[in-house]
């Protein structure tokens, strides 16, 4: 699926038109609390500017009705934000599509950029419309799609922007090729063996991935609440545990399927109530006294897991292996993600929170690639193909 990229094109004195994710978190003030994204972002924007390229970014902010601009969705903080870490000026258009946008692209000269105001605003953003595309791609002389937490999506500066671009080129930025790399390709051709770690809280959210990775892993370890699921279908007792009872079927089904392939925790680290200094037992797995809840792998297991993954060459994972957020129960998601961090396996690290454990862990410099996306990382482990990056150019 190779992509062409933004450093494939000349950009000099062209518009080009690219979609960014700047869904940054701020606080009630408006304050922006991690600028993350707009960092992430920076590789793309500096690619066209210091080329000479007339820069036009679009991007959504959080989830406005789609009914004009309501300003606790602005995107004026950000482009302000975005002029301080570019150290030049960055105009803002106060809308998306109107006279504003108009003036403030025609008025870019070569390096300059400007902010589009939240394509949210606009109900034929999440519509997908047409129309509405037609007005964005009529201004651009290339498309460039950066967003990856929202290229699982259809919405209309995803999809209908880059098909009204017709025949003018229309291509990935350096965010989007990186994870493409790492959570396509790199899977669709893993150095073996491959193992695949997956936890967090439901079954039900990760059940095609499960389904995926058992088809192309040669392990699948399980973790995480999504565990106990997996205990009730083979008859185990787990006290009050976080489960779904609907997905118990399933998760016989996928363990007939897995097979030896599929590793289930052997041991429990469980707490008599849902906090830090509640009363803490380890027992085996399937045996939760009642009235206790797991809360974490337990250390056979991160023991056994730990040693898997030294021997691994390519391995993901989604998920922590217990309540991370909770010490002491993090520590099965310690042990993981340092067995991954100390191993020489190209280490993919699906979005959310295993994305936060590895920061909050201080691992992050030592995996392969943190994923930006958290739906949409997960929607490419399912092996899902994208239709807004299927439409781009290939090299
Ligand atoms: P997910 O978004 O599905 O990856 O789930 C992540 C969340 O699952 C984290 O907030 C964890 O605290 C939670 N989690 C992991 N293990 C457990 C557990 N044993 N009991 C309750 N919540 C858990």
């Amino acid at each position: 699926m190779a992509k062409k990229t933004i450093a494939d094109i000349d950009p000099q004195g062209k518009i080009v038109l690219m979609r960014v994710d700047f869904n940054v978190p701020q606080d009630d003030a408006g304050k922006i609390t991690d600028d993350r994204r707009i960092r992430m972002a920076l590789p793309s924007i500096e690619s066209v500017i210091s080329r000479g390229g007339r820069l036009v970014l679009m991007s959504h902010l959080g989830r406005p009705k789609g009914t004009g601009v309501e300003p606790k969705f602005t995107l004026s903080a950000v482009a302000t934000r975005l002029g301080e870490l570019l150290q030049k000026t960055v105009a803002f258009a106060a809308d998306t599509v109107g006279e504003d946008a108009e003036s403030k692209i025609k008025a870019l000269g070569d390096g300059d950029v400007v902010v589009l105001e939240n394509l949210r605003f606009n109900a034929g953003e999440k519509a997908g419309d047409a129309e509405f595309a037609k007005i964005l791609a009529g201004w651009a002389d290339v498309y460039c799609n950066d967003a990856f937490g929202t290229c699982h999506r259809a919405d209309a500066s995803m999809v209908a922007v880059p098909q009204a671009m017709g025949d003018k080129p229309k291509v990935v930025g350096h965010l989007v090729a990186k994870e493409i790399q790492y959570l396509s390709d790199t899977i669709a051709k893993p150095q073996r063996p491959f193992i695949a770690i997956l936890g967090g809280a439901k079954v039900s959210d990760k059940i095609n991935v499960i389904n995926n990775l058992l088809g192309i892993c040669d392990h699948v370890l399980i973790g995480g609440a999504m565990a106990y699921t997996f205990s009730l279908a083979t008859g185990g007792k787990v006290g009050k545990s976080l489960v779904e009872e609907d997905r118990v079927a399933l998760a016989a089904e996928l363990i007939a399927q897995g097979g030896e392939k599929l590793l289930l925790p052997v041991d429990t680290h469980c707490g008599d109530d849902f906090s830090s200094d509640c009363r803490k037992q380890v027992v085996q797995a399937g045996e939760v006294p009642d009235g206790w809840e797991g809360l974490d792998i337990g250390p056979e297991t991160a023991q056994k897991y730990a040693q898997l993954l030294k021997n691994a060459k390519t391995v993901v994972w989604n998920g922590p292996m217990g309540v991370f957020e909770m010490p002491p129960f993090d520590e099965g998601t310690k042990t993981v993600a340092k067995a991954i961090a100390d191993s020489d396996a190209t280490s993919i690290i699906g979005g959310g929170d295993s994305a936060a454990a590895i920061d909050q862990l201080g691992f992050a410099d030592r995996v392969t690639h943190i994923s930006t996306g958290g739906g949409a990382s997960l929607s490419m482990l399912e092996g899902n193909k994208f239709q807004a990056v299927e439409l781009l150019d290939d090299l």
